[in-house]
Order: structure tokens, then C-alpha cells, then sequence
């Protein structure tokens, strides 16, 4: 199986770094070298910033009709080309190939869906309180070069929420896309690139990430920063826009409350929750993780999510049958390992798995933990694992008051027959996107974004299209 070097997309060409340094990229279900990806100096991103502020200059001044076609064109490609990226990005981050495949093709939806809400940015004409002869007009225009900070964990999936409303708005962006899992991102770029966007309006680099943002950020070229990933470095990035006055998308982590109610379909919960937890080997910032259950049916449901977790079929992404691949890099593993330990030192129980599943590759068992006290990490920090966690409890409040305990509030769950109960938790649940009796569908027209300390701004929805518009106001006097 072919594994494609990656290089850096500096105003429409790929390029070696300046100074010919690559990084390795690790295949996470054998530990070996598949690859290697460039590693961008200052020298590349200067020149990736000159492109990217020439190619806002060509974007900005394109119909949306125009841009919309070599969307839509790029979204083609990435429909067609599913299968191949697919088992690249399961060489490189892990996901089984269906799930890999998934991501490569909604990626095209997204795209299209931004392609044509690209033609609804509407301003507004405001009657003057003073004057007939007075058109007072609200317009829109794009913020200008984006800088764009991504993650491992959905390599394309990450990329293309910020890139699609980026060039719907008029913005052009430089990515920097994660060095674990560069080809996925690559392909996504390389789709726009054979669709005939032109030079500059995207760029892609990857290097030391501490190293690029405290570069990109500040410069005066960039005038938006959209970041994707944990919760502290989110915080120390928006810091750094702050001082400089840019413009901010934080998509940060979550903790996110499954509230099981005694009224619920519990074997729906398992299919929707339950299942959710593991996919992408739970490493999704709006994985499931603090399952609190009614403790009238708290055995019940523990019992069955510890039947469906012990009977996943967890292997090499790519082989045939595979539920759950390898954790996408040894850190997580060592996560797990230190999560479980600290939650059973204080006194849970091991329903399910709780270690790692042989010596090659970061495979960890899918792992329910029950019983679970306050105060355990696992409780608190977030996973990013296949690691579950149950609690039962008896009044709802109680259950609202301990979703609402921590300072993530990204997205929350919930199962019950009860329409009260519903509307309660829909008001009470702080958190930015709650499902209630079904599994997450984060599609691109429905906001996606966090509240508290998982971020601020949106990407899915005509929000996720104003987080790349400045509003102005033209008033005109017809003298
Ligand atoms: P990390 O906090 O070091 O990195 C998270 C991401 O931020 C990575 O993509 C990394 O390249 C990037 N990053 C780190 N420092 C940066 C900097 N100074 N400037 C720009 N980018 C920077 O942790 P990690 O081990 O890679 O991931 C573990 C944690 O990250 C998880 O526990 C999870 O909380 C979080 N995470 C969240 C998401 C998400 O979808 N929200 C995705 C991946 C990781």
C-alpha cells in the first residue's frame, strides 16, 4: 500500500521546506515509518503569507457564482477520490477504513453546502431616522488571509469546515494542518488545486506548531485565526490574537454529559451513545465520555454497553471487519493507561477492557468504567480515548448540575421518553449543540461549536460564514 510524501502548497505549487527539512509520519497500527512531510521555516511562510495576501486580492473580487463552480468542482473530486484518500488517511491516522472513507466523501458536502450559501451573504439597507435622501447600507465583506490551525484527529474533516466557509465568504487561508497526519489534509487541498483555484487563495505548511502560529498570528498580513483542538492551547492562541486584535474561531475540547434517563429506550442509548463513544477510537472532541444513568436502570445499561464494548472488533483500520483502529499516536495511550489507573485507585469498577490490546501499534481495549468517583481524571480531564465512564444518579437536577460542572460545554446527550424532561434539559444543559434520543449529525448547515471553555464562534451554519465577513456600514447622502 502506497503512502504519498507530503510537501508544503505555497501560491498554488508544492514545494519542498526552504531548507529541505521533512518530519517522519508513523502508521499508528504498526508504529513503522510510512512517510514524510515538510517542515516549514520562516522562509516558507513568508512566502506562503505574499501568495496568500495576493490570492485574497484575486478571491475577494470574484463572483460568488464563480467561486461557487470551482467549489463544487473540488467537492466532486473529493467524492470521486474517497476510496483512495480513505486508505491513506487510515494509513496515517488510524480510523477504519469506512469511517476514513466517510470523511473524505462528506467532505464533499460540506463544500457544496458552503458553495452555495457563498450567495446569501446578504447586507441590509437601513431607513435613516433623519433624512429621505439618506441610504444608510450594511455590507459584508471578507476579513481577509486566514491563518487556520488543525488537529489529528479528523485530518480532512477539520480542515474542510474552515476552509469551505473561508472561500464562501471571499477569505483566502493558510492552513496549518497536523504534521501526524498531513496526506489527508494534502488531498483536500490538492481537490481545490485540480478544480482551478487560483494561486495563493490556499496555502498549506506544516513544521513546529508553537513555532508557525507564533509567527502567523501576529503578522500583520493575517487577520483571522481559526484553531481547532485542546482547550489550553486554544486559550494561549486566543491570548495571542487578543494582543494583536484578530479576529478568533476557537473549536476547543469537550466532556460531553450522556444523561440516561429511567424513562429511556435504553437499547437506543447503547445503539446512539454507546456506539458513538467508540468511534474514531473515541478521540472526538464531541465523544461521549460521563454516561450518567438512572439508578433504576444503571445495571441494566451497564451491562449491555460493557457487552457491546467488549464486542468490537478492534484492529488495523484497514482490515476487513474493523470496528475500532489503533489510538492515532503513543500519547493517547499512555493517556488511557493513566486514566484508568487513577479512576480504579479510587474505587471503580473495570466493566470492560482497561488495557492495552498487544505489544505493536497504539491499540487500546474499548473501556467502560463504572462507578465512577468525582474527583477520578477521567471524571474531569478529557479523554480523547475509548474510554467511557458511568455514574448513576436519582433526581435529574442532580444530573444537569453535574453536566454543567465542568468548564468544557462543547456538546451533551440525552435519552428519554419524557417531553418535559426534554424541554428541561434543552434549557438547562449548557452546552453548544445537545442531541436528545439520537447519535451527533454535525452536518455543515447546523451551528457546530462549543460554549465556556470549548470556544467560541461557529462552523457549521451561515454562522460559521459571518466568522469570515466583516460588517460595515456605507451611508450615502443623494444630494
Ligand atoms: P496538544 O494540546 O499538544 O495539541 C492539540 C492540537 O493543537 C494539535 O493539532 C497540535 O498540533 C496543535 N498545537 C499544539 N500547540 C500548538 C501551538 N502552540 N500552536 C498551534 N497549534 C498547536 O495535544 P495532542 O496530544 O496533540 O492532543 C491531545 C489533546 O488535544 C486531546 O486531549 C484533546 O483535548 C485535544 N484535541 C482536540 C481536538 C478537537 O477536535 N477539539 C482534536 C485533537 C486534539
Amino acid at each position: 500500500m502506497t503512502y504519498p510524501n507530503t510537501q508544503l502548497f505555497i501560491n498554488g505549487q508544492w514545494l519542498d521546506a526552504a531548507d529541505g527539512r521533512t518530519l517522519a509520519v508513523m502508521n499508528p497500527a504498526t508504529g513503522a515509518e510510512i512517510g514524510r512531510v515538510a517542515h516549514a521555516s520562516k522562509v516558507d511562510l513568508d512566502r506562503a503569507l505574499e501568495a496568500a495576501q495576493k490570492g485574497f486580492e484575486t478571491w475577494r473580487d470574484m463572483t460568488a457564482a464563480e467561486r461557487s463552480k470551482i467549489m463544487r468542482k473540488a467537492a466532486g473530486f473529493m467524492r470521486e477520490r474517497a476510496e483512495t484518500i480513505g486508505r491513506m488517511l487510515t494509513q496515517e491516522q488510524g480510523k477504519p477504513l469506512v469511517e476514513a472513507k466517510g470523511e473524505a466523501a462528506s467532505a464533499a458536502d460540506i463544500i457544496e453546502w458552503f458553495a452555495e450559501e457563498g450567495f446569501r451573504v446578504y447586507g441590509r439597507i437601513v431607513p435613516s431616522r433623519h433624512n429621505l435622501s439618506i441610504r444608510q447600507m450594511v455590507v459584508k465583506d471578507p476579513v481577509g488571509v486566514v491563518a487556520a490551525f488543525t488537529p489529528w484527529n479528523f485530518p480532512i474533516n477539520q480542515v474542510v469546515r474552515k476552509v469551505a466557509a473561508a472561500l464562501a465568504a471571499g477569505c483566502s487561508m493558510i492552513v496549518k494542518a497536523p504534521e501526524e497526519t498531513p496526506a489527508g489534509p494534502a488531498a483536500l487541498i490538492q481537490a481545490f488545486a485540480d478544480a482551478g483555484l487560483p494561486p495563493g487563495v490556499l496555502g498549506l505548511v506544516y513544521g513546529n506548531p508553537a513555532e508557525i502560529s507564533s509567527y502567523l498570528i501576529p503578522h500583520p498580513i493575517v487577520r483571522k485565526i481559526t484553531f481547532t483542538g485542546s482547550t489550553p492551547v486554544g486559550k494561549q492562541l486566543a491570548a495571542m490574537a487578543g494582543q494583536h486584535m484578530k479576529r478568533v474561531t476557537m473549536e476547543l475540547g469537550g466532556h460531553a454529559p450522556v444523561i440516561v434517563c429511567e424513562d429511556a429506550d435504553i437499547g437506543l442509548a447503547i445503539k446512539s451513545a454507546a456506539a458513538a463513544k467508540f468511534r474514531n477510537a473515541g478521540q472526538v472532541c464531541i465523544s461521549p465520555t460521563r454516561f450518567l444513568v438512572h439508578e433504576a436502570i444503571r445495571e441494566e445499561f451497564a451491562q449491555a454497553f460493557a457487552k457491546h464494548a467488549q464486542g468490537l472488533r478492534v484492529g488495523d483500520g484497514l482490515a476487513e471487519g474493523t470496528q475500532m483502529g489503533p489510538l492515532a499516536n503513543p500519547r493517547r495511550l499512555t493517556a488511557m493507561a493513566e486514566m484508568t489507573q487513577d479512576a480504579v485507585e479510587r474505587g471503580a469498577t473495570v466493566l470492560a477492557g482497561g488495557e492495552r490490546l498487544g505489544n505493536e501499534g497504539n491499540f487500546w481495549k474499548p473501556t467502560i468504567l463504572a462507578d465512577v468517583p468525582l474527583d477520578a481524571k477521567v471524571f474531569n480531564d478529557e479523554p480523547f480515548g475509548p474510554l467511557a465512564a458511568i455514574r448513576s444518579f436519582s433526581k435529574l437536577e442532580d444530573a444537569i448540575a453535574e453536566s454543567n460542572r465542568l468548564p468544557y460545554g462543547l456538546a451533551g446527550y440525552a435519552f428519554t421518553r419524557s417531553l418535559k424532561n426534554a424541554d428541561l434539559l434543552g434549557r438547562r444543559v449548557e452546552v453548544g449543540m445537545l442531541y436528545v434520543n439520537m447519535p451527533a449529525l454535525p452536518t455543515a448547515e447546523v451551528p457546530f461549536g462549543g460554549i465556556k471553555d470549548s470556544g467560541y464562534g461557529s462552523e457549521g451554519g451561515p454562522e460559521a460564514v459571518d466568522a469570515y465577513l466583516n460588517v460595515r456600514a456605507v451611508c450615502v447622502m443623494n444630494v
